[in-house]
């Protein structure tokens, strides 16, 4: 199969290209091959993985590509960033694509939020249930495959199947908020030396959703700007949670900085309502963004 650019399977007009997908490696409700499976279904052609702080699923979504699809490799990296007005720290999500999965700082850092991620969901289960609310960490960590990315998602399921809460939406609006009594935060790696690490290990890196408003405080359009000439590649632009105007805004702020702006859903499958591809990738920033990655290829089936 010919390969236009970074591999993108020649001959589709038009190819449908969604950059932000999570499987059961994290908190996505696809296994890794069903993520594919779901979204062949849905005509896309070309799919990034991004699991929270896992490659863990690289492996089985590239063994089940079907012949038309190609896969980007990636992960959503948890991290912090300055906002750009005051002192106070604010979390990022940083996406790493096409690095070399082997690369030992990222190995390591990864490793170590998996971990963190383990303990501090023990915490935010403990301390409901001391609340008199039915959930105990057995149950939850039993929705986990094992050495999957643990999150609040997975707490938030629990609540739902207890009868606490009737979706997981709601889990998140009345208890699982950033900020609630029940939430525990987690130690995340500065926003400069995750795009470092990306970078070392042959990728690139991608702000996801930066102006996610509803999820709490976010950067001002500045620090973006920072991290352009910090190495960042590009910038989540049309996404489930962007306004109209804050996509406007990304938009210029793209074009100003020389950031690739990128289009994805952020699937999630059942434990968000947002379906694949709801948003996606053009042709063109997909060549530029990934010509120049040496970690990983674009694979096709
Ligand atoms: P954590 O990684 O444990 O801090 O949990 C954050 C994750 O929760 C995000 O990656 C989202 O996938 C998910 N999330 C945040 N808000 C919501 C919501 N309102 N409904 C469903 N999932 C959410
Ligand atoms: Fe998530
Ligand atoms: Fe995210
Ligand atoms: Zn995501």
């Amino acid at each position: 199969m010919a390969a236009l650019g970074a591999g993108l399977a020649s001959g589709v007009a038009s190819p449908r290209i969604d950059l932000h997908a999570h499987s059961t490696a994290s908190d996505g409700t696809d296994s890794p091959a069903g993520l594919v499976t779901v979204a062949a279904a849905a005509g896309v052609d070309v799919l990034a993985i991004t699991d929270h702080d896992t490659t863990g699923g690289w492996a089985e979504a590239a063994a089940a590509l079907p012949g038309r699809m190609s896969l980007v490799r990636g992960a959503e990296f948890s991290c912090i960033s300055p906002t750009g007005r005051d002192d106070r720290d604010v979390a990022v999500h940083l996406l790493g694509y096409l690095f070399d999965p082997d690369h030992a700082a990222i190995v390591h850092e990864q490793a170590r939020l998996r971990a963190e991620r383990v303990e501090r969901l023990r915490k935010m289960i403990e301390k409901m249930a001391a609340d008199g609310y039915p959930v105990d960490v057995e149950t939850v960590f039993a929705l986990l495959p094992s050495g999957a990315s643990a999150g609040r998602p997975h707490l938030a399921r629990a609540l739902v199947a207890a009868g606490v809460v009737g979706s997981v939406n709601e889990a998140f609006a009345t208890m699982l908020y950033n900020g609630s009594p029940y939430y525990v935060p987690k130690t995340d790696t500065p926003v400069r030396a995750a795009i470092d690490m990306v970078r070392a290990a042959g990728g690139v890196a991608v702000f996801a959703h930066p102006l996610a408003r509803k999820r709490g405080r976010v950067v001002e359009p500045s620090v973006i700007a920072e991290l352009a000439a910090a190495g960042l590649a590009g910038v989540e632009v049309d996404h489930p949670d962007h306004s109209a105007e804050d996509r406007d805004l990304l938009r210029g702020l793209a074009a100003d900085a020389g950031l690739v702006a990128t289009g994805s859903s952020d699937y999630h499958g059942s434990n968000k309502t947002t379906p694949i591809a709801a948003e996606s990738t053009s042709e063109a920033a997909f060549g530029e963004l990934f010509s120049a990655a040496t970690g990983a290829e674009v694979l096709t089936g």
